[in-house]
């Protein structure tokens, strides 16, 4: 069973909006938005030289194991924050505007939904809703979302299981014929990532 979260956030968006709006103008981001710039022109980059797309689409529960698939949410992306700054676009949420922040994994696939990656991403909460308010690098409008029990925040990981951890691979017998470099990435199996989640949790 798929969580869907299509309910609309009980929050007037243009308070986000301003909230943020006012984090652009501070110090702290500015190379934020320097970095922002030059991952959305690598990402272009590097998917016009590929016709293999890893996205949202590509997700084919049905092809993750019932453990895992029952922990997955669908989210609603609300495109406010910076791309690729999820983690500090959800400290903002929570500081300035009350939310809770929530740590856990994105979930895109290839096209024949076989070759999934689970990326450390951060989304908000608020009044038991979850949602993504960091912009997508392809404007998409939902993401799957895998929610850590853990109050752990995104550095605290990276510094415990190495930044080579923010993205597990797995390949479930891809016919995609993936055309660029999946070399370096945490390649492995489903079961490998549910004693990495639950080695989690018992330390939460
Ligand atoms: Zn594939």
């Amino acid at each position: 069973m798929l969580i869907i979260q299509t309910t609309i956030l009980n929050m007037n968006t243009t308070e986000l909006k301003s909230k943020y709006k006012v984090f652009l103008g501070t110090d702290e981001a500015q190379p934020l938005i320097s970095q922002s710039v030059m991952m959305a022109i690598q990402w272009r980059e590097i998917m016009s030289r590929s016709n293999i797309h890893f996205d949202t689409k590509g997700v084919n529960v049905k092809k993750i194991n019932k453990k895992l698939q029952t922990r997955i949410s669908l989210l609603p992306i609300t495109p406010i924050g910076l791309v690729n700054q999820c983690h500090t676009n959800t400290r903002v949420f929570a500081e300035e505007c009350g939310m809770e922040k929530v740590l856990g994994f994105n979930i895109c696939a290839c096209p024949c939904g076989r070759f999934m990656n689970y990326e450390l991403h951060s989304v908000n909460r608020k009044d038991g809703m979850m949602c993504d308010l960091t912009k997508d690098f392809d404007n998409l409008r939902e993401k799957y979302f895998l929610e850590l029990k853990t109050n752990m925040t995104a550095l605290e990981y990276i510094n415990k299981y190495g930044r080579y951890k923010t993205i597990a691979s797995i390949n479930k017998g891809c016919s995609c014929k993936v055309d660029w470099n999946t070399n370096g990435v945490w390649d492995i199996d489903e079961h490998i990532l549910q004693e990495h989640i639950k080695e989690i949790e018992d330390n939460a």
